[in-house]
């Protein structure tokens, strides 16, 4: 399938669609999962036209894991969690829901379940103040 410019993760990286964004550099963008499985459920998105990893140059793919480490420390510390969950689907058959590759940041601590994947719509003031305090955790 080929890569298509419109899904919601290219337009959020174009500024044409909302969200909550926690960091952003050369490379990389990352921001609030807006229909959380946790509370503080974080993505970190390559700003590269791939669907999926294996479409992702090395390169980009490098920035991404030096962006997921980065923001996955800041979320760890602004959640107070124990554990920290590190997500990527390649695939509709993997799960995989949005076509810009991304990595999925999920705190967790035991007796915790997920919610489910991609379903509620978060309270908007909630993601914000979250952020907020991932950046601060930056
Ligand atoms: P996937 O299923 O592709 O691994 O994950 C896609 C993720 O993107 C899901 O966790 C879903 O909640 C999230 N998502 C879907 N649409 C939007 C959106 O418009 N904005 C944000 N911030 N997240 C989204």
């Amino acid at each position: 399938m080929a890569y298509d410019d419109n899904n919601i993760f290219a337009k959020i990286l174009r500024g044409e669609a909302p969200c909550f964004k926690v960091y952003e550099d050369e490379k990389t963008f990352a921001f609030m999962d807006v229909m959380p499985q946790v509370d503080m459920h974080t993505l970190v998105i390559p700003k590269f036209p791939a669907e999926n990893l294996f479409d992702l140059s090395p390169e980009y793919a490098a920035a991404m894991a030096t962006t997921v480490q980065t923001v996955a420390r800041a979320v760890k510390n602004a959640s107070d969690k124990p554990g920290v969950m590190i997500a990527q689907l390649n695939g509709s058959e993997a799960g995989q829901t949005v076509f810009h590759i991304h990595t999925h940041i999920i705190p967790r601590e035991g007796g915790i379940d997920l919610k489910f994947h991609a379903r509620d719509l978060a309270d908007f003031k909630l993601l914000e103040a979250q952020a907020e305090k991932i950046i601060q955790n930056l």
